[in-house]
């Protein structure tokens, strides 16, 4: 999640779309504790269940008389929507697991279609004295670590830092030297831990920054992190994210993904080397480069409509690959017109040209298709799409496009422009 310390740019499609990026693999609250465990943060007991027996299993292995049951959803906010539950017999513990196990749980980072429940955490119930909330993310301004804290842990950092933004503490790591013993200590005090326990919250603030550092992570967030009665630190919830391009020097990490938590849009288009964004609009985009892909949201929301989706082609595309990314793009069920926007320097007018023109001949396209080209090759694929004969609407310039693409839905006049398949 973006910060609310991050500035906004240009727009406000910009910065949906760069929080909605998929260059980042998010894992469940139980892996993230266990990734913190081994660098040093403390944690509460638990286990792990993949159904309601294993559940009233693993709480009785745990011992006790009180446990939480989570939801292991990819999102958070799930305390409010029912997804952590106190239970204090093996029969609330099932029924807790009723609830969950098979349901879409929907919380307000997860959208309104909600995120499948297919295993959940038993954890010991732990007797809360204070809630803190402490962040570690990429602050692209001084391009260092931040770490980003407050004493009003429980509430989202979002709400914080409108109802209580002087309780943010925000500092940032120096990476030659990485985090220092008395820059941790001076966190410490700015939230207020007792004497005693500074200690341990030094700990876990040095062990936290270690695991972004060494894994490659582009936030780390413990909320919140308690101390309990009997003054102890523990980190109560864990969400760590990873850079997608640093996974390779993971392997450990890049098995923990569960494909059941992404878009199933966004995971098919990796699956085939493409990158793709799922939006809630119903323009779809073709684009290649992210930053044209951000311009071209910016340009439809600007003519007035929504982007449903972008897809990134990438550099040097041939025809087969552009044709793959239009049946991705319409394998989206809120498409109704494609706008592909192309500014060729690597890539080939004419490869994309003729992949388009492949794709509408094998594809049921139903919907307008607006197709922008410029840079290489741009007379030899303007030629290819003129001479298909197919009803593609041509534009020279991308406000051109996005007008057309908008217009071409949104005018019941355009009918007459729709593209309809030639088989
Ligand atoms: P989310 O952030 O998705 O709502 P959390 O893991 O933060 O989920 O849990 C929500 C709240 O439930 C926490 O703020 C905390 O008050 C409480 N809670 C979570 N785990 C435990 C636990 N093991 N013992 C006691 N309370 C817990
Ligand atoms: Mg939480």
């Amino acid at each position: 999640r973006v910060l609310p310390s991050e500035p906004k740019r240009i727009g406000d499609c910009c910065s949906v779309t760069s929080e909605r990026r998929k260059n980042t693999m998010d894992i469940h609250e139980y892996q993230a504790k266990d990734v913190l465990s081994n660098f040093g943060v403390t944690i509460a007991p638990g286990a792990l269940a993949y159904s309601p027996e294993q559940a009233a299993y693993r709480a009785r292995e745990l011992g006790g008389d009180s446990w939480v049951v989570k939801a292991q959803v990819h999102a958070g906010g799930r305390g409010k929507a029912g997804g952590v539950k106190l239970c204090q017999s093996d029969q609330e513990i099932q029924a807790a697991c009723e609830d969950m196990f098979g349901k879409k749980l929907v919380t307000h980072q997860t959208g309104p279609q909600g995120k499948g429940i297919y295993r959940v955490y038993v954890e010991a119930a732990v007797p809360i004295e204070r809630e803190i909330y402490l962040g570690l993310v990429l602050d692209r301004s001084s391009q260092r670590v931040m770490i980003v804290a407050s004493q009003e842990g429980g509430m989202e950092i979002e709400d914080i830092s409108v109802e209580k933004p002087d309780s943010i503490v925000r500092s940032t790591v120096e990476p030659a030297v990485g985090l220092q013993e008395f820059q941790a200590r001076e966190i410490s005090f700015a939230l207020g831990i007792e004497p005693p326990l500074v200690q341990q919250m030094v700990r876990t603030l040095k062990g936290c920054y270690r695991a972004f550092r060494d894994l490659d992570a582009t936030m780390v967030e413990i909320n919140p992190l308690v101390i309990t009665g009997d003054g102890r630190i523990l980190a109560l919830d864990a969400k760590m994210t990873f850079d997608d391009n640093a996974l390779f020097r993971h392997p450990q990490i890049s098995e923990l993904r569960d494909k059941s938590q992404e878009d199933p849009r966004e995971s098919r288009a990796a699956d085939r080397g493409l990158s793709y964004v799922g939006l809630d609009g119903n323009i779809g985009c073709i684009v290649n480069g992210a930053g044209l892909a951000m311009a071209t949201m910016d340009t439809i929301k600007l003519a007035g409509g929504e982007p449903a989706n972008f897809l990134d082609i990438g550099g040097g595309a041939t025809p087969e690959r552009v044709a793959k990314a239009f049946r991705l793009v319409m394998s989206d069920q809120n498409v109704q017109a494609v706008l592909v926007n192309i500014f060729a320097g690597i890539n080939r007018c004419d490869w994309v040209a003729e992949g388009v023109v492949q794709a509408l001949k094998e594809v049921q396209i139903d919907v307008p298709v607006v197709v922008r080209l410029a840079g290489t090759n741009v007379q030899e694929g303007q030629r290819i799409l003129a001479q298909s004969g197919l009803p593609i609407i041509r534009a020279t310039t991308l406000m051109e496009a996005a007008e057309r693409a908008v217009g071409a839905w949104s005018n019941d006049l355009k009918q007459a422009t729709r593209v309809r398949a030639v088989q």
